[in-house]
C-alpha cells in the first residue's frame, strides 16, 4: 500500500531524516516547513497523512492540527504529531486539538512505519466512504456534522484478565461511558460480538490467552469488524505493540496509564467509529435513493436496465427460462384528469403493492416511468407468466382502487404485454421490445388483457 505522507518541520535536517525513511519503504512525501504552508497543502487535497511537528515558530502544531480538524475539507485527514517532549500532559493537547497519533523523538523505525502504514488504511477506507457521501450530498441527502460527537457516553468493554489493572482502566473511564469487563479472555470475542460497544480495550499482557489473536479475531468477525480497539501495552514490549498496529488494532497506550491519556484516546475513537458509522449509513441511504423510485418503493428503470442484461445473460448461458412482463394502466391520464394528480398516484401506489404481492423473491418489480411498469421473472418460461399476468389483471380490475384517503374509490384496469427469453442472439433490448409490441397489441385490442409475444 502507498500513501503520500506530508512532513512537516521547520528543521531541515529533520524533514530530511524522516523523508529518507518513508521513501525508503516507498511513500511518497510531501514536505513543508510551516504551518501555513502545509495547511494548504491539505486543503489541496495533496496528501493522506500529516506527520507534524509540534514545536515551530508562528504557528505551533496544536494549532495547525486544530485548523486542519476544524475544515470540513481536511478533518478526515489523519495527524501524527511528532513532539520532543514526551509528556503525557503534551499528548493530551494533542488529542484535544483532534491528533490521532504521536510520535517521540527521536523517532523510531518501527512505531513510524508500523503507524504511517495503519493510519493509510483507515485513510483508503474513510476516502472511499467520503466519496460516496459527497455524491448523496450532492442529491439532497443530509449533511453531517462530524463535531457534533464528542466521542462521551460510549459502551466500552475492556478484556484484561488482571483484576487490579481492570478495575483502574474501568475507574478511570466510569465518569464518561458505561464500562463493562470481560476477565475471562476466552469469552471475550463472544461478549465482544453480542454486546453493541464502541470500543474494545484489550490488554495485550492476557495471561490466559493470545491477545493478539484475540485482536485479529474482533478485526475479522462480521459483527465486530468495525469496532474499534484500543491495546493496552507493556513498556517493554515493543514488538507485540508493532504486531498488534499490522493486524488492525486502533491506537495503543503504555503502562503506566495516563488517565487524561486514556479518556482522550477512548473519545477519538469513539467519534471516529461513529462517524464512519453515519458515513455508512449515509452510503446505503444513498445506493436505496438510487436504485428505487420514490413514489412506489419499486425498483427504478436504471436498476433494472442494469440488472436485466446480467439476469439474461444467466439464463442463456443455463439454458433456463425468462420472461419479461411489460404493464401499463389502462386511461391514466383520465383518472388525472377527473380526480386529479394526487388520486393518479394513490393509484400508482397501490398497483405498485398489488404487483409486489403477486410476484416472488427471485421477480424484479421496477417502475419503468409514468404509468407503466415492467416485471423481470427469471426461471419462468411463457406458460407460467401468463399466468400470474392473468392474475394479476384480475387482482386489480376485480378490486376497486382506494383515493382521497379512503373517501373515495376508482375501478382500474391494466394491459399486459410479455415476452420470453429464445433465440441465442436474444438480449435485455430485444426482449423488453417485444414485450412492448405485445403491449400494444392488447391497447390496441381493447385493453384489460394479457397478450403474449408470437415469436
Ligand atoms: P392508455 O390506456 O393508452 O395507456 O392511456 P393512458 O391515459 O393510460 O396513457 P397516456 O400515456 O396517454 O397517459 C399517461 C398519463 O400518466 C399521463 C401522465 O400525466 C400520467 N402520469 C405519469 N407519471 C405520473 C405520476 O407520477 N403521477 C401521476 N399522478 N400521473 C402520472
Ligand atoms: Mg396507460
Ligand atoms: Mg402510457
Amino acid at each position: 500500500m502507498t500513501a503520500r505522507v506530508l512532513v512537516v518541520d521547520d528543521v531541515l535536517a529533520n524533514v530530511k531524516l524522516l523523508e529518507a525513511r518513508l521513501s525508503a519503504e516507498y511513500f511518497e512525501v510531501v514536505t513543508a516547513m510551516n504551518g501555513i504552508e502545509a495547511l494548504a497543502i491539505c486543503e489541496k487535497a495533496e496528501c493522506d497523512i500529516v506527520l507534524l511537528d509540534v514545536m515551530m515558530p508562528d504557528m505551533d502544531g496544536f494549532e495547525v492540527c486544530r485548523r486542519l480538524k476544524a475544515n470540513p475539507a481536511t478533518h478526515h485527514i489523519p495527524v501524527v504529531m511528532v513532539t520532543a517532549l514526551d509528556h503525557p500532559s503534551d499528548r493530551v493537547r494533542g488529542l484535544e486539538a483532534g491528533a490521532d497519533d504521536f510520535l517521540t523523538k527521536p523517532v523510531s523505525d518501527v512505531a513510524l512505519i508500523a503507524r504511517v502504514r495503519s493510519l493509510a488504511r483507515l485513510k483508503m477506507m474513510t476516502d472511499e466512504l467520503r466519496m460516496r457521501a459527497v455524491t448523496s450530498k450532492e442529491i439532497g441527502i443530509q449533511e453531517m456534522d462530524v463535531f457534533a460527537d464528542g466521542g462521551r457516553a460510549g459502551r466500552i468493554l475492556i478484556v484484561d484478565d488482571r483484576q487490579s489493572s481492570h478495575e483502574r482502566i474501568a475507574a478511570m473511564l466510569a465518569d464518561e461511558h458505561v464500562v463493562e469487563v470481560e476477565a475471562n479472555s476466552s469469552d471475550a470475542l463472544f461478549h465482544a460480538a453480542e454486546g453493541n460497544y464502541d470500543l474494545v480495550i484489550v490488554s495485550l499482557a492476557l495471561e490466559k490467552f493470545d491477545a493478539l489473536r484475540l485482536c485479529s479475531q474482533i478485526r475479522s468477525l462480521e459483527r465486530t469488524r468495525n469496532v474499534p480497539v484500543l491495546a493496552v501495552c507493556e513498556p517493554d514490549d515493543n514488538a507485540r505493540m508493532v504486531r498488534g498496529l499490522e493486524i488492525g488494532v486502533n491506537d495503543y497506550l503504555m503502562r503506566p496509564i495516563d488517565r487524561n491519556e486514556l479518556m482522550a484516546r477512548a473519545r477519538t475513537q469513539i467519534r471516529k467509529k461513529r462517524y464512519t458509522e453515519r458515513l455508512r449509513d449515509n452510503v446505503q441511504q444513498s445506493i436505496e435513493m438510487a436504485i428505487t423510485d420514490a413514489l412506489t418503493g419499486l425498483y427504478n428503470r436504471r436498476y433494472m436496465e442494469t440488472h436485466l442484461s446480467s439476469l439474461v445473460e444467466q439464463a442463456a448461458s443455463r439454458g433456463k427460462p425468462l420472461t419479461a412482463l411489460v404493464l401499463d394502466i389502462d386511461y391514466f391520464k383520465s383518472v388525472n384528469d377527473t380526480h386529479g394528480h394526487d388520486a393518479g398516484d394513490d393509484v400508482l401506489r397501490e398497483f405498485a403493492t398489488r404487483i409486489k404481492k403477486s410476484i416472488r423473491g427471485i421477480d424484479l418489480a421496477c417502475r419503468f416511468g409514468g404509468e407503466e411498469f415492467v416485471i423481470i421473472m427469471p426461471e419462468t418460461d411463457m406458460g407460467v407468466a401468463t399466468i400470474v399476468a392473468e392474475r394479476l389483471r384480475r387482482r386489480i380490475a376485480s378490486e376497486r382502487f382506494p383515493i382521497q384517503q379512503g373517501t373515495n374509490s376508482l375501478e382500474v384496469t391494466i394491459s399486459i404485454g410479455l415476452a420470453t427469453l429464445d433465440a441465442a442472439d436474444d438480449n435485455a433490448g430485444s426482449i423488453l421490445k417485444r414485450a412492448d409490441q405485445a403491449l400494444y397489441r392488447a391497447k390496441r385490442d381493447g385493453r384489460n388483457r394479457v397478450v403474449a409475444d408470437a415469436a
